[in-house]
């Protein structure tokens, strides 16, 4: 099965169809959850991703926009985004958003989880020791994460109960199947590795095979859509850097 890999669209509709036209061949989508959140088109990417996705997790921003999360934890800009979406969902979509779970198994051995295996909703996996603890006490044998916005691919060399974050390049095959992993695609709708291009994955499990891959978008289109609809400045300027 050759699924297509996605988190953290965060209401960026430019940012999504950009992914789906450019992405090679699929089977299944899998959303790894922030179908909404900080961008302007709340509704559109929830009807999108649920025509389309086998799976779709809920993720912290989705908790929020459906009220299971106290606006407080989040910064303001976050926030006020969060209170403007939750003015805009309607009912059937907050339907959808409630439905979701932030935690899923797959086939084989793979689990799927917004923040990380072991607190699927808030942790997030950025570093070693976190990585490290995920791998000890949860079992799989290949977790994928979002809520970062950050691809990442960590692999545990169970000898020497060892984590090592590898590079990979883009558009190339990572070999998973000997060892265990945690991959993240990192984030559609706003990125924050530094290139503001949208980010995604594609993972075949009959090849056993990872490939990061981005794709570049109109983010003027978004920034225009959020001015008009008055959302915070920061969250508009970042886009454009990519963090
Ligand atoms: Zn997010």
């Amino acid at each position: 099965m050759r699924y297509l890999i996605i988190s953290d669209i965060h209401s960026n509709m430019p940012a999504l169809e950009a992914v789906l036209r450019d992405a090679p061949r699929y089977d299944e989508v899998i959303c790894l959850g922030d179908l909404v959140g900080y961008g302007p088109d709340p509704n559109a990417c929830v009807d999108r991703l649920h025509d389309l996705a086998k799976v779709c997790l809920a993720g912290n921003h989705d908790w929020g926009a459906i009220g299971q999360a106290d606006l407080t934890i989040f910064n303001r800009d976050a926030r006020q985004a969060l209170i403007w979406t939750q003015g805009e969902l309607t009912a059937s979509r907050l339907a959808f958003l409630k439905s979701l779970s932030p935690q899923q198994q797959l086939e084989g051995g793979i689990l799927l989880s917004h923040g990380s295996p072991r607190d699927p909703v808030w942790e997030y996996l950025v570093d070693i020791s976190s990585a490290m603890i995920n791998f000890a006490e949860v079992g799989f044998e290949i977790a994928l994460v979002g809520h970062s916005h950050l691809p990442m691919a960590l692999a545990w060399w169970e000898e020497e109960r060892r984590v090592q974050p590898l590079r990979v390049e883009l558009g190339t095959r990572l070999q998973l199947g000997a060892r265990r992993f945690i991959l993240n695609p990192g984030s559609v709708g706003q990125p924050r590795d530094g290139d503001p291009r949208a980010s995604y994955a594609l993972l075949d499990t009959e090849e056993m095979t990872w490939r990061f891959l981005r794709v570049e978008y109109p983010v003027e289109i978004t920034q225009e859509r959020m001015r008009a609809k008055v959302l915070p400045q920061r969250l508009i300027d970042r886009l454009e850097i990519g963090r």
